[in-house]
């Protein structure tokens, strides 16, 4: 009886002492993980082809293990969210890069923002047409500007300084994102000619759902303990001249505090803006000690409240994650240091 006590008593002090071995080195140095999304919306098994979800799965997974692959070989969690962010917007079946959605009138509009968790520098591009790459102007942006934000055609400028790609407008086309406009386009104009007092702001007829999605965004614990986070997106379907979305807007879409959290957004980014919601989950954290993951149900509980939909990924300075979505399914895996690859696609 005192024997089995005592081994009971043992066992309890061996767990909590190796607990606290394994947390604090886990903090400062050597753990690394890496977690992105593909984007959030009306992501239903019933409309999904097993050929479409092994096509989504390869996506996700070919972009994890690149992320792997350098935060494996001691590289920097900045240098892994751009190379896990620039395969995720070289495959056209994301929102991102090649495979854009169509603005109103026509075009693919990019926006991307990259944030560095130790030191707070960020750099972030709206509104471009020629970058194949968005996310590593972005960097060039925050490494090379001395800005934070640059839009449309002064962005390209520099990216023709910094030596970053240009590719011709053409590049970005798909057919599917090209179809999902006219379909757009018409469903908008049904909705004007059956209710002539139709008023497009409070309706504005831009296209969270249905095919939209496919924004992406990685964030990344490196084994020195610094945190990064990065998005990139053609914003969403129909959007009108000029506008700017939440991915690249830090605090929104994007945020990184190696005190606290990385965060990259994926939604309706109206609401995202207007809930700063990268940078509430990381307050929520600092200023009232909640973990990573009530504090990402919090966020997105607060945009839904609004009437906006959507998820995110955030990463804690201790290598926790989070994913929270309010949507019907979102793209989302992550890789943890011993290799092991998790990807997700719908709410259950
Ligand atoms: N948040 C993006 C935007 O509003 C779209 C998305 O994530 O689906 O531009």
């Amino acid at each position: 009886m005192y024997r089995h006590l005592l081994m009971l008593l043992a066992a309890a002090v061996t767990t909590t002492f190796s607990g606290c071995m394994q947390q604090a080195p886990a903090t400062k140095a050597g753990n690394y993980v890496l977690v992105v999304h593909g984007g959030a919306g009306t992501i239903l098994r019933k409309s999904m082809t097993p050929e479409k979800e092994a096509q989504y799965r390869a996506g996700l997974e070919a972009a994890l293990k690149k992320g792997y692959e350098v935060l494996q070989a001691g590289g920097s969690s900045i240098d892994a969210v751009e190379g896990t962010i620039r395969i995720l917007e070289d495959n056209p079946l994301f929102n991102a890069g090649k495979g854009a959605v169509f603005t109103h009138d026509g075009r693919n509009e990019l926006d991307a923002s990259i944030m560095n968790g130790n030191g707070l520098a960020a750099g972030a591009v709206a509104g471009v047409r020629t970058i194949k790459n968005p996310i590593s102007l972005a960097r060039a942006v925050m490494e090379k500007s001395g800005h934070v934000m640059m839009a449309g055609r002064g962005a390209e400028q520099f990216a023709a300084e910094a030596g970053i790609e240009i590719v011709d407008t053409a590049y970005f086309r798909t057919e599917a994102r090209w179809q999902g406009l006219q379909k757009a386009l018409e469903e908008d104009s049904i909705k004007a000619k059956l209710d002539h007092s139709y008023v497009p702001q409070q309706d504005p007829g831009i296209r969270h759902n249905d095919n939209k999605f496919g924004t992406v965004g990685c964030v990344a614990l490196d084994n020195k303990g610094n945190l990064a986070a990065g998005t990139s997106t053609g914003g969403m379907t129909n959007k009108k001249y000029g506008r700017i979305g939440d991915s690249p807007v830090i605090g929104a879409g994007t945020y990184a505090n190696n005190r606290t959290v990385a965060v990259s957004c994926t939604g309706w980014g109206e609401f995202y803006i207007r809930n700063v919601v990268a940078h509430d989950l990381s307050a929520m954290m600092e200023y009232k000690g909640m973990p990573v993951e009530e504090a990402g149900k919090a966020v997105i509980k607060k945009v839904g409240d609004l009437g906006g939909d959507g998820g995110l990924i955030a990463l804690d300075k201790d290598g926790n994650m989070a994913m929270p979505f309010n949507t019907e399914g979102m793209y989302r895996g992550a890789v943890t240091k011993d290799g092991k690859i998790e990807i997700l696609i719908y709410k259950d």
